[in-house]
């Protein structure tokens, strides 16, 4: 089968949560049409969170779905091109990059990458019906919906202690489930978590299962690594801080990574490729949040308008 080939476009935005839809947004306005390839998760995390109420612009907040499909609109609205497939591979060398969409080979002069990074998950039965309703990858994002309630946080980096000390400030109780007695988070945060009174340490521990009625979670099972001892805890909210996955390989070598996979950039969001631009949580491995990935896209955008002024074409 011979390949298609598109045209040369100006800006192909790659992943459309937050950082990719304000790219695009920009970049539309700026006469710069892009088009923007959606990947298998249209709009993000956003689209697995219920309420979002940390979105300026909200009084009573906004569901993350709809936030997501209003962003979407308001591209398309300024001459966004939203296409509902993946890039599956990419070629950065030279001045036109090349992006492959199944067997289209799509060129740019320009490429934002905005894939995010998926939260790591414990992969327990009934794990997806449960998000939003008891279980949460994001304690700034979802833990006001838990004042005053008890919860737990699984994990033992430099996440699970700041998730734990930011619900501790919310909640009644705090259990932090971690499944080895040693931990990986820092000295400092993890000081900070230990004299915290509200934060109950529960080593080594594994989460083996979730309870649940109508309403959502309502407890958890527990392991014990070295015994095998199993018990019942009964909570409001579980907080997974296990990790993220930032969806940076095929873009490697053409960016560089850091040891977690994030991708590195500098001035802003110039990764070392000219031309190509990372903005969002693939290249933000500390705040993850939608308002600062919606603020290193608009950042990319005029970057990019920038980079693509440069070549004098
Ligand atoms: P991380 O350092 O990779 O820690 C993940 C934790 O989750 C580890 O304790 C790991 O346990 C545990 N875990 C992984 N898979 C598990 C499973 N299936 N079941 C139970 N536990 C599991 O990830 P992170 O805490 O998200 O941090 C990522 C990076 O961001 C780090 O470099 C960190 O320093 C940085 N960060 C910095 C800040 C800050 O400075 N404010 C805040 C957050 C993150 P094991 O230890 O047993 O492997």
């Amino acid at each position: 089968m011979s390949e298609k080939v598109s045209e040369i476009q100006e800006v192909v935005i790659v992943g459309t949560g937050p950082a990719g839809l304000t790219a695009a947004i920009y970049c539309a306005r700026a006469s710069i049409k892009p088009t923007i390839y959606a990947g298998l998760q249209h709009g993000g995390q956003l689209t697995t969170t219920t309420e979002v109420e940390n979105f300026p612009g909200f009084e009573n907040g906004i569901m993350g779905p709809k936030l997501m499909e209003e962003m979407t609109a308001q591209a398309a609205r300024f001459g966004t091109e939203v296409v509902y497939d993946t890039v599956t591979k990419v070629d950065f060398n030279g001045d036109v990059k090349k992006l492959w969409v199944g067997d289209e080979l799509i060129q740019a002069r320009a490429v934002i990458i905005s894939t995010g990074a998926t939260a790591m998950t414990l992969g327990l039965a009934g794990e997806e019906k449960l998000m939003g309703r008891g279980l949460s990858t994001c304690a700034t994002c979802d833990g006001f919906f838990y004042r005053g309630k008890t919860v737990a946080v699984v994990g033992g980096g430099d996440s699970a202690m700041e998730e734990a000390t930011y619900l501790s400030k919310l909640c009644k109780e705090v259990f932090l489930i971690h499944r080895r007695d040693v931990f990986r988070a820092s000295d400092i945060m993890l000081k900070r978590a230990k004299n915290d009174p509200k934060i109950k340490m529960m080593l080594p521990w594994n989460t083996i299962a979730t309870h649940s009625d109508q309403s959502g979670l309502t407890g958890i099972r527990l392991q014990n690594v070295e015994t095998g001892e199993e018990k019942d805890l009964a909570v409001d909210g579980l907080f997974y801080a296990i990790g993220h996955k930032p969806n940076s390989e095929i873009f490697v070598p053409w960016v560089d990574v850091d040891d977690h996979g994030y991708i590195v950039v500098s001035d802003f969001t110039k990764t070392k490729t000219p031309g190509v631009f990372a903005a969002g949580d693939i290249a933000d491995p500390n705040f993850k949040q939608a308002i600062t990935a919606a603020g290193m896209g608009c950042q990319a955008a005029i970057q990019a308008q920038h980079y693509i002024e440069s070549l004098n074409l």
